[in-house]
């Protein structure tokens, strides 16, 4: 295996401000790039057009820079990469691992929990339907750098998943991999709720012949059990005004020791003293971290 340079990043979907939630995974993944001398990007991931909000990217960004989390190189628009996603898809479409589809999210349903694969041998154009990855590798075992060995669902991890939909919208799992690749990111470190979306990407970077990236996925902040602290269910967004007490408590959040940061006054002295002593090991082993009420961030 070649050895790249370590490059890590941050993918929002700019659907509403920055909340507690997006900043734990803002923060692992910088801690985790910084502590290996690495790069940190940042992307936005704004591909599903309809649900972005348009002064999210705006929002979220002088967020992150008042917690003093400071990106390298240029900012990256899904919404501006769609000839490189197409130049992927043709890729794909040479290996004959694509086909085109007709079916109806009711139509699938009717038929079984995940996609059978039904348009598979239909021969459909491609114009007008949407274009699914022919998806014959199985990728549900896969180690990640936090939770050891992990086992999905096979019928969501071998799933063909919808690549460009019928309307010519590039969907997340093909973006996100495109995109990936393009920036030469080695370490992905996100949210526990994608998790199950590591298959499906793993067959992705194996068809297109690119080298696959490590994976860490971190415990989920949830509002209660099954409940993610996200955008769309009304997350508050983060204030900024506070941004050291908010770094103090995403790092407790992260298992890191509280009292040592106590004293420490500057959002820059925080995050040295984080780089050097951050162990994802630390991160409490449970997929779901509830948030506390007494913590002030609701
Ligand atoms: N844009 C995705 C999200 O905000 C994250 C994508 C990723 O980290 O792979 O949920």
């Amino acid at each position: 295996d070649e050895v790249r340079p370590y490059r890590g990043r941050f993918a929002p979907s700019p659907t509403g401000p920055l909340h507690f939630g997006s900043l734990l995974c803002a923060l692992a993944s910088y801690l985790h790039a910084k502590q290996r001398n690495g790069e940190w990007l940042v992307r936005i991931e704004d591909i599903d057009t309809p649900r972005v909000e348009k002064d999210s990217p705006e929002k979220i960004l002088s967020a992150l820079q008042a917690h003093g989390l400071r990106w390298d190189l240029d900012i990256v628009f899904q919404s501006q990469r769609q000839h490189i996603y197409n130049t992927y898809l043709s890729k794909l479409e040479k290996a004959n691992s694509l086909y085109a589809c007709a079916c109806t999210r009711s139509q699938i349903k009717l038929r079984s929990p995940s996609y059978d694969g039904y348009c598979r041998s239909a021969g459909l154009p491609f114009m007008g339907n949407s274009v699914r990855f022919i998806h014959t590798t199985n990728n549900s075992e896969f180690s990640d750098l936090f939770w050891g060995q992990q086992h999905i669902n096979t019928s969501v991890a071998r799933e063909d998943p919808v690549l460009r939909r019928a309307d010519d919208i590039f969907c997340y799992h093909m973006a996100v991999v495109v995109d990936d690749i393009e920036q030469g990111i080695t370490h992905i470190v996100r949210g526990g709720d994608l998790s199950e979306a590591t298959p499906v990407q793993l067959s992705l970077y194996q068809a297109l012949k690119e080298p696959t990236p490590r994976y860490m996925h971190i415990p989920m902040v949830v509002k209660r059990a099954n409940v993610k602290l996200s955008k769309q269910r009304g997350a508050p967004a983060i204030d900024s005004t506070k941004a050291v007490d908010n770094l103090k408590l995403a790092l407790a959040y992260l298992g890191m020791d509280r009292g040592a940061i106590a004293h420490l006054t500057t959002t820059a002295k925080i995050l040295h003293w984080a780089i050097e002593h951050w162990q994802p090991k630390l991160m409490p082993k449970q997929s779901e971290l509830l948030i506390s009420i007494e913590n002030d961030v609701y």
